[in-house]
């Protein structure tokens, strides 16, 4: 669900699955409909929004244009492996989705 201090900029979809801790994903698919992967939004002490988002792509044989692909059950509750490591350097900026959740790294 959608944060009450959610900045305009983010749509609702951003918010599609909350991982807990400040961290929520947002599922992305290809062009032609299957699925690509994840949109992850966090919130960032290190942003001067306070917020940041980055994105990954699932390891699936349709995905062969990514270079780098996360393993895992993609389905809900989604498991990945490896694990997610943003360049901002906030305490949000590196863990692992595991049953559905942000684990910190
Ligand atoms: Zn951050």
């Amino acid at each position: 669900m959608r944060p009450a201090d959610a900045p305009e900029r983010l749509d609702d979809g951003a918010f599609e699955i909350d991982l807990g801790e400040g961290v929520w994903a947002q599922r992305t698919i290809t062009s032609g409909d299957l699925p690509y992967g994840l949109i992850t939004t966090h919130r960032c002490t290190n942003s001067p929004t306070g917020w940041r988002q980055g994105s990954l792509a699932f390891d699936l044989p349709h995905n062969s244009g990514a270079s780098t692909k996360w393993q895992g059950h993609f389905d809900d509750p989604i498991t990945l492996s490896p694990s997610i490591q943003h360049n901002c350097g906030c305490p949000l900026s590196h863990g692992y989705i595991r049953d559905g959740k942000w684990v910190r790294g």
